[in-house]
């Protein structure tokens, strides 16, 4: 794990969420793209030495509407920045670490992403995220 690429929150909307944080915290948006592998419209905002990734649902199903419906608007992920994702979870996979997808998915961006299973890390769930082979 070479650092934090970004830390990924849970919005209903990013639009009004967008005001928060550009007027009030004062960041800068770099990016608003929908992705449909996750279902999700997300915005990335730099945030100095990582991003923070506002995650909007598309629809009412998925993995981040479910999340707001169980836990309400919130911290939804912490994504580490990796190369050659597809060893990273071979070596995790060996060493025991429950992997919830089996193929990186692309995520925004064109990044290679996958996620580790949040009862292997202690309640968090964390994210690989590969922007060195993009699309592969
Ligand atoms: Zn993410």
């Amino acid at each position: 794990m070479k650092k934090v690429d970004h830390i990924g929150i849970a919005v209903k909307s990013i639009d009004t969420a967008l005001d928060y944080y550009i007027h009030t915290l004062g960041l800068e948006l770099l990016a608003i793209e929908e992705v449909a592998s996750q279902n999700v419209k997300v915005a990335f905002i730099d945030a100095g030495n990582t991003k923070i990734e506002l995650l909007e649902p598309l629809s009412d199903n998925g993995a981040i509407a479910n999340f707001i419906t169980k836990r309400g608007e919130g911290v939804h992920h912490i994504a580490f920045g990796v190369t050659d994702i597809r060893s990273r979870m071979v070596e995790l996979h060996e060493l025991g670490v429950h992997l919830v997808d089996k193929q990186p998915k692309i995520g925004a961006g064109g990044a290679q992403v996958a996620f580790l299973h949040p009862k292997s890390s202690f309640g968090v769930l964390f994210e690989l995220c590969d922007k060195s082979s993009k699309g592969e």
